[in-house]
């Protein structure tokens, strides 16, 4: 379950009609979160129920990803913690935009308020070299690391590795 591009989500989770990564790289059903236009930010009552719904109907969520491309607001994350804690789903929260906000500790603590894990550009409000950081809980560390290498990619780039830890 992730934010529709419409309501500020990326489109690496959209669905696989609009070629969205999760949909058509991984294979993923998508669904989307329910969202207050109002307040511009995820419905947490809302999605509770659209969660409940999709479950009766033998769809079960088993990651939710939070954040997005065009926000303005911290997500509910502890609230979407506790409907993802009743039905063993985890949390991936995509700071891609704000990781520069949340490095100076002026927007939301993703991993503290309940993410599993917490993915960040190295090139948007931090201003790196183009580059990604994947920041979690001990307990993930190993299955993290082999999903990186060999799952993922196979060679670490040196000149990003000297721009980044030059700053
Ligand atoms: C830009 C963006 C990405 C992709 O990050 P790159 O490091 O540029 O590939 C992922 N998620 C969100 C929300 C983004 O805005």
């Amino acid at each position: 379950m992730s934010i529709s591009i419409p309501s500020g989500g990326h489109i690496s989770y959209a669905k696989k009609k609009l070629w969205g990564t999760a949909g058509k790289v991984r294979g993923l059903k998508v669904h989307y979160f329910a969202f207050d236009e109002k307040e511009m930010n995820i419905d947490v009552d809302g999605t509770a129920k659209r969660v409940k719904k999709l479950a009766k109907e033998g769809k079960h969520i088993k990651l939710f990803i939070m954040g997005a491309s065009v926000f303005l607001f911290p997500e509910p994350v502890k609230e979407i913690r506790e409907i993802a804690d009743e039905i063993g789903a985890y949390i991936h929260f995509d700071g891609a935009h704000v990781a520069g906000l949340i490095a100076g500790g002026k927007f939301q603590d993703p991993l503290r308020e309940g993410a599993d894990v917490f993915t960040i550009s190295t090139h948007k409000t931090l201003p790196g070299p183009q580059g990604g950081t994947v920041l979690s809980h001990s307990k993930y560390a190993e299955e993290l690391k082999k999903a990186a290498f060999p799952s993922t990619m196979s060679n670490h780039h040196l000149h990003l590795v000297a721009g980044n830890s030059s700053r």
